[in-house]
């Protein structure tokens, strides 16, 4: 592969097939950097053409992939991971460009892809089936089959670590891929693609579209070759696109939004808790699934904590992704940071009270100050809709049924946390919040190891560790009749 800078935005921004470089045909979208909001490139959307020439490379790359042993595949994605850290600078590099995340932030990104990559190495010769002692003399055995060709979607938050995290399982499984990543971010995951090839997965396995979603996404999800489809965005978009592949019997797994409670009870550790509540909202600017967007704090420890906290705010350098001193980078693109801007300013005219009072930060890109809102009541916008922004709604709460209660109070369920001293308290919290992942005393710890997911309208299906392997095969039972005097079945 030709050297990562190579695909710094520019003349190769396209979509890559098959192992080649294939530029789209359809309408121009503009790559904005989002420092500066100055366009970095643009490039043609890669329509239906795109996408059918990907799903027929995928079909091929899966056949190619399939023929190889589990023991070779595993041995191409233990490289994978080694590509991936020999190109971390770079790649940290062209991520922070692109989505705009802190250099360090996305350089420790980087460096949980090539994770990833090494822990589903080791699956690759894992997965195997069982032996199932039926009440007939046959011998009955269950085999883990990839699909085939998964279509897989991504949003611009986290560009190289989501393609990673849903790329490894599924190769890990023996499928191929066909992946979307959101428009304004595609360049990252063409860099992973490259790095597969050159790991030793076939060309073909592996393929990026650079599209837009309504065009080439809908079309992707849809296609008649495509045997699964992996959804990470928002909740509008998953419920359209199961709703579309529902219509071709696709099954889907959904990633989406969440409006995460973050509790703290007073006899927490209070500094360990902001310092928690900080990171759990400001980090990635709050373009995060799992962001603790509402603060739930008990009352006693109220007033001090919301202090605390926007202390701490105010004291966040939020500048360049490539500047060594910046912990917040700027939005990645405008409509967010205007969708930001709004949701804050109907806050404020519901009652909410702005305590944050900083205003220092790059005059020019989509920079938004760490923003703490006080006077929030859990049924207010601002505490049931998704910012996705650096803007956390602090909530007063009375006791435990209370705090459990608004943390539910939500459509959505996929994180949560619990700050408290008390362990007995800490284990009932956990189990009470209805989210696919809690944290005690910690926050935004997550692993390729362990399950990801959500309940309720944050999704269904799981990512990561053994139940994101099986998300990506289906079991195949098989029946071998023993004896050959036994009686054949009529029923069943
Ligand atoms: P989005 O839903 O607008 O877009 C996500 C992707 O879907 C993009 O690639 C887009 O091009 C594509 N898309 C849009 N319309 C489509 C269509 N009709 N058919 C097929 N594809 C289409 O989301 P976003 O604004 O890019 O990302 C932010 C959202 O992602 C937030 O809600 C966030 O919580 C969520 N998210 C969830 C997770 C998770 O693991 N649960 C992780 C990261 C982000």
């Amino acid at each position: 592969m030709d050297s990562v800078e190579t695909y710094f935005p520019g003349s190769s921004t396209g979509s890559h097939v098959g192992g080649e470089l294939l530029s789209g045909t359809g309408q121009a979208v503009d790559l904005v950097d989002p420092t500066t909001g100055q366009v970095l490139t643009t490039y043609a959307d890669g329509g239906a053409d795109v996408v059918d020439a990907a799903v027929a490379a995928a079909t091929e790359g899966a056949r190619r992939w399939q023929q190889m042993t589990a023991s070779a595949r595993g041995q191409a994605l233990w490289q994978l991971g080694q590509e991936v850290r020999a190109e971390a600078e770079p790649l940290a590099h062209l991520e922070a460009t692109v989505a705009g995340k802190p250099l360090r932030d996305a350089g420790a990104e980087v460096a949980k892809v090539a994770e990833m990559f090494e822990y589903y190495a080791g699956w690759a010769d894992k997965q195997h089936g069982e032996v199932i002692p039926v009440p007939t003399s046959h011998l009955n055995y269950t085999i883990r089959e990839p699909y085939g060709v998964i279509a897989q979607i991504t949003p611009w938050n986290a560009p190289v670590f989501t393609g990673g995290w849903q790329i490894a399982p599924a190769l890990a499984a023996g499928n191929a891929v066909v992946i979307k990543p959101s428009e304004s971010t595609p360049l990252s995951t063409v860099v992973l693609a490259r790095l597969a090839e050159r790991a030793g997965v076939p060309a073909g396995a592996v393929n990026v579209i650079a599209g837009l979603g309504p065009t080439a996404g809908a079309r992707l999800v849809t296609h008649p070759g495509v045997n699964k489809v992996v959804f990470v965005g928002s909740p509008a978009t998953g419920r359209r696109i199961a709703a579309a592949a529902a219509a071709e019997l696709i099954p889907c797994v959904l990633e989406l939004g969440g409006k995460s409670a973050n509790i703290v009870f007073a006899d927490a550790n209070i500094s360990r808790a902001v310092g928690g509540a900080a990171a759990a909202i400001f980090s990635g600017a709050g373009q995060s699934c799992v962001a603790g967007s509402r603060l739930l704090v008990q009352r006693q420890a109220y007033a001090e904590v919301v202090e605390r906290l926007a202390e701490l705010a105010d004291r966040i350098t939020v500048g360049p992704p490539l500047s060594e001193s910046t912990q917040v980078g700027p939005l990645q693109n405008k409509p967010q940071l205007e969708r930001v801007r709004q949701m804050v300013g109907a806050a404020a005219q519901a009652g909410a009270r702005a305590v944050t009072k900083s205003t220092a930060m790059p005059a020019h890109g989509y920079f938004y100050r760490p923003t703490v809102l006080a006077d929030v009541t859990n049924s207010d916008a601002i505490a049931q809709q998704e910012v996705f922004g650096p803007v956390v709604a602090a909530i007063p709460f009375e006791d435990e049924d209370e705090a459990i209660a608004l943390a539910n109070d939500t459509r959505f369920g996929l994180a949560g946390a619990v700050w408290t001293g008390g362990v007995e308290r800490a284990h009932r919290v956990a189990r009470g919040i209805r989210a696919g992942t809690v944290w005690v005393n910690s926050y935004k710890t997550i692993n390729v190891m362990s399950p990801f997911g959500g309940f309720a309208d944050s999704g269904f299906g799981r990512s990561s560790g053994t139940d994101g392997l099986a998300e990506y095969t289906q079991a195949k039972s098989v029946w071998v009749e023993t004896d050959d005097e036994a009686p054949l079945a009529f029923g069943y």
